[in-house]
Formats: C-alpha cells, sequence, structure tokens
C-alpha cells in the first residue's frame, strides 16, 4: 500500500465520523482533498480492488472492516507521534501535523507500540482527538461545536481541529483545551459570538466557533 492510498483510507474514516454519515459522496472527498471527481473515483475504484473500501453506486463510500483496520492504524500513528513531537520535542501544536503526516506512514507496529508505552499510553493528542487502544478501541470523539450554543450557556473545550491558521489565532487569542467559557450573546447576523473566559471578554467568528468542540457545563 502507498502513502496516498493511506491518506485516502484515512481520510474517508475522519471524514465519516466528522459528518456522522455512514456513507460518504466522492465530491464530499475531493473537496476534502481539493482533487477532481475523477482523481478520486480512480482511486476509489484501486481501493475496491484491494478489499478496503466499499462503493454503492448513487449512495457512497465506506470502509470495509479491512480498510477501518488500515485507517485505525494511520490515525493512531499519527496522534501517537504528535503527542511524542509535542510533548517530549516542545514542537509547537500547529506545526506537528506535517512532521506526524510523514512519521505515520514510516513506523513499523513494534516502534509504535514502544512509543505509545514510553508516553504512558495517551488517550488524546494536543488537539483533543482520541488516540484508539492496543485493541483499536477509542474514546468517542467531541461532536459538539461552539457556534452550536446559546447565550447563557457554559463550555468547556475539548477538542480543536488540527488547522495550522485555526491553532495560530487561537495561540493569539489563548484560546486552550480545557477552557471554560460563557457564552455572552450570539449575533448570527454578522457571524459573531462573544464569549468570556474569567471575566475576559473575547469575540470571534461563528466560522472559528465551528471548529472548536467540547461539552456543556452546568449553568452558574
Ligand atoms: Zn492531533
Amino acid at each position: 500500500m502507498n502513502r496516498a492510498e493511506e491518506d485516502y483510507i484515512k481520510t474517508i474514516f475522519e471524514l465519516t465520523i466528522e459528518k456522522k454519515q455512514s456513507l460518504l459522496k466522492t465530491n464530499e472527498l475531493s473537496e476534502r482533498f481539493g482533487f477532481s471527481d475523477q482523481s478520486v473515483n480512480e482511486m476509489i475504484k484501486k481501493l475496491e480492488k484491494k478489499h478496503l473500501v466499499s462503493f454503492i453506486p448513487y449512495k457512497g463510500i465506506s470502509l470495509t472492516p479491512k480498510g477501518k483496520q488500515v485507517a485505525i492504524r494511520m490515525v493512531r500513528a499519527h496522534r501517537i507521534w504528535e503527542v511524542f513531537l509535542t510533548e517530549k520535542l516542545g514542537v509547537p501544536w500547529e506545526s506537528v501535523h506535517v512532521d506526524a503526516e510523514m512519521l505515520e506512514h514510516a513506523t513499523s507496529p513494534e516502534v509504535l507500540e514502544k512509543l505509545y508505552r514510553y508516553l504512558g499510553e495517551p488517550k488524546y493528542c494536543q488537539h483533543g482527538n482520541p488516540i484508539p487502544n492496543l485493541k483499536g478501541q477509542m474514546n468517542s470523539i467531541s461532536a459538539l461545536s461552539l457556534d452550536q450554543l446559546q447565550e447563557g450557556d457554559r463550555f468547556q473545550i475539548t477538542r480543536v481541529m488540527d488547522f495550522r491558521e485555526l491553532l495560530v489565532y487561537l495561540n493569539e487569542h489563548q484560546i486552550k483545551l480545557k477552557d471554560e467559557y460563557d457564552i455572552i450573546s450570539k449575533d448570527r447576523f454578522n457571524g459573531l459570538m462573544t464569549l468570556s473566559k474569567e471575566g475576559q471578554m473575547l469575540t470571534i467568528s461563528l466560522k472559528t466557533a465551528k471548529m472548536i468542540f467540547g461539552h456543556k457545563l452546568p449553568r452558574l
């Protein structure tokens, strides 16, 4: 299996979870990759031949059990490397993605197990994505995004999207995982949300709020 194939499998897996759909459409994949529908179709045909994905015409694409195994292996390697790079080497969270992308394809199962144990079997990467354990099981992913909350709600951040520009923005505004916010107001017309953390006010766009996830806290 080559790197492009492994990346496809991983992306199908992640998009299925992100969109809470069991089947993905070709155009959802081409949008994510920035490739044409035609090249996505060609790759899907290849992966189908290898029994990694199944494609139901007019319905969509899903991973076979074999494909899912590959996806979990890739996701696991990616997130374990991210923990190593941030925790042990001090690489900032906005910069680990590119290296983790390369390392995930180049790590033998033996080394990955050693690395996982060395790190104390972490359950999440620095962006809050769950890390599958040795049996491939993982905690559920936080799917409630900040933009879905209403005025008066309280919220704790447990996951953010792994996009460099977003992470740099969050650094600039000192927004981190585990932070707790009160939703002060939501202005749908202008697409803005005002939040408060320990009395400090912050206004962010709903576009940014869509990339921040967590859970509701009981109101004070
Ligand atoms: Zn991550």
